[in-house]
């Protein structure tokens, strides 16, 4: 019958809904519901399921679709890749899907929590329907013969082990990528303990939340569920109870025949308390309080209750209302998605100030986000001053100063860098190394500025140094202040006459855009 063993011993919960009188934990065993949202739930997370274990693998303009690849600290969305200097996009875009949650959320409520939220996914379309065909189905006057053999429970557990180990795969391929998990799996764990232990530490975590934890996620570990109250207001879709047409609750009696046939088992008062006023037949609203949208709640909740933090929106209730509703012979909808003010008569508001608002930030940070990227430049340059002495002398006059230039390649293709001075006539760069840059990769190249003595003053001459690419796309200039001999006359201190060997970074460059 109902949601849980302690409801069916008659505690009602007086703080959490998961929780006893003694402050014990409720174990909910919620009563599946059957109709037209349980199937279009089930299509969802059969399509959601699907998505979430086939992305890893998709690839968008010869990278991966989705990849979190924390180590290497790149972040790849649909094809496009964030390096750690992209700060500002990334910016953009976290700011943007907050936003847009806010959005959503003062629209359709908590729809993502029921529909979309992969613990929802994954908890009522996969472990409680393992759960209900080793353990039997609640409230089951005689359980299946797995469940009366002795073998349901260990093999529950078998089934959640192997359920957890294929999330946790498929959730660390958001992280390492299919490629680098791929090598984890086909080595032996001894070849990689570091990762090995990541893995398992991933699946025992997911076996804790969906064997254990479960809804306590959603109710008190989760924060968008504690946060929704400033995102909802009194027009945004929520599931919710029609009081004036429910109440007072009461019991029918039952007829035989007709459409007003009730053949529901309807719990006793003791066995249900229910929170709301008992009435006569004769005055009796539409809800017969037969509690079950309380037994088949996944958070354990009343929705009869009003709106409550912990209801994430699965509509449960409403397919199990609606079922009563049929069965007596009344008009469904007595639990429905609605708002606060369309179920108090209110008339419908989709536009309201803070839908106008969200959108309107929305729009302009999307098209912040659409400039910002599509002006990403092709790389990005630091120039530091070499290790060592700031300058030396050469006997033919010249003076060099040793430079480190690191070039981040920000494009999916191999680039080849150019360096040349410009500004200051005579003044060479020349590198050792070559300045070919993988595709989001990072080159570190030390360089050497070689200048005539005659263009310094004072011990110092501001040089450009420009990078180019080997395509025609992308200059840069970087001014850059050059070390020579007039600073050992006037700024002894910070000159080529230190011998500790540390940089002089005194000159360090800045971009011109
Ligand atoms: S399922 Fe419907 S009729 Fe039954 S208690 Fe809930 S609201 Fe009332
Ligand atoms: S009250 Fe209804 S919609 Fe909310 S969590 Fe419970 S069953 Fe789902």
């Amino acid at each position: 019958m109902g949601a849980s063993e302690s409801e069916s011993s008659g505690s009602a919960p007086e703080v959490l809904s998961t929780l006893t009188r003694e402050g014990k934990r409720r174990w909910l065993c919620p009563k599946p519901s059957q109709g037209r949202f349980a199937n279009a739930r089930r299509i969802v997370a059969v399509v959601l399921i699907a998505v979430f274990t086939v992305v890893p693998y998709l690839r968008l303009n010869e990278r991966p679709l989705v990849l979190m690849d924390i180590g290497a600290r790149k972040f790849t969305l649909f094809g496009v890749t964030f390096l750690p200097n992209d700060t500002v996009l990334l910016a953009l875009l976290m700011v943007l899907v907050f936003v847009g949650v806010f959005l959503v959320t003062s629209l359709f409520g908590r729809v993502w929590c029921g529909w979309a939220c992969p613990q929802t996914v994954y908890m009522e379309f996969v472990f409680r329907p393992l759960e209900r065909l080793f353990d039997g189905k609640p409230g089951a006057t005689r359980k299946g013969w797995l469940a009366r053999s002795g073998f349901g429970k260990p093999l529950k557990y078998v089934a959640y082990l192997l359920v957890s180990v294929y999330l946790a795969h498929t959730f660390l391929a958001y992280f390492v990528g299919v490629e680098r998990l791929s090598e984890w799996v086909r080595r032996s764990p001894a070849e990689h303990p570091q990762s090995f232990l990541v893995m398992l530490g991933v699946t025992a975590a997911m076996m804790f939340d969906f064997a254990y934890f479960r809804e306590q996620t959603c109710i008190v570990a989760c924060p968008y569920g504690r946060i929704q109250s400033v995102m909802l207001d009194r027009d945004s879709l929520i599931v919710t109870y029609d009081r004036t047409r429910g109440e007072p609750r009461g019991k029918k009696r039952k007829r035989r025949g007709g459409a007003g046939d009730v053949s529901l088992k309807v719990l006793t008062p003791e066995a249900a308390p229910g929170t709301g006023p008992r009435a006569s037949e004769a005055e009796a609203g539409d809800c017969v309080d037969c509690h079950l949208c309380v037994a088949t709640c996944p958070t354990g909740i009343d929705i009869r209750n009003g709106l409550q933090m912990e209801c994430i929106n699965c509509a449960q209730c409403i397919d199990a209302c609606d079922g009563v509703m049929t069965k007596i012979g009344r008009a469904t909808g007595l639990i429905r998605y609605s708002s606060q003010n369309a179920v108090e008569g209110a008339s419908k508001r989709i536009v309201r100030p803070r839908t106008v608002i969200y959108g309107a930030i929305m729009a302009l940070l999307a098209s912040l986000f659409v400039f910002a990227l599509s002006t990403k430049s092709v790389a990005s340059v630091i120039v530091v001053r070499g290790r060592g002495a700031p300058f030396t002398a050469t006997a033919d006059g010249t003076i060099t100063n040793r430079v480190s230039i690191k070039i981040t390649n920000r494009t999916s293709e191999r680039v080849e860098f150019g360096l040349e001075i410009v500004g200051v006539a005579g003044a060479v760069i020349t590198h050792e190394e070559s300045l070919l840059v993988e595709p989001e990769g990072s080159a570190v190249v030390p360089a050497t500025i070689a200048v005539p003595f005659e263009a310094f003053r004072r011990g110092r001459v501001s040089a450009i140094i420009r990078i180019t690419d080997d395509r025609d796309h992308y200059t840069r200039d970087i001014e850059f202040v050059l070390m020579g001999p007039g600073t050992l006359a006037h700024t002894p201190s910070r000159s080529g006459a230190r011998d500790d060997g540390a940089a002089v970074n005194e000159g360090s460059s800045h971009e011109k855009p």
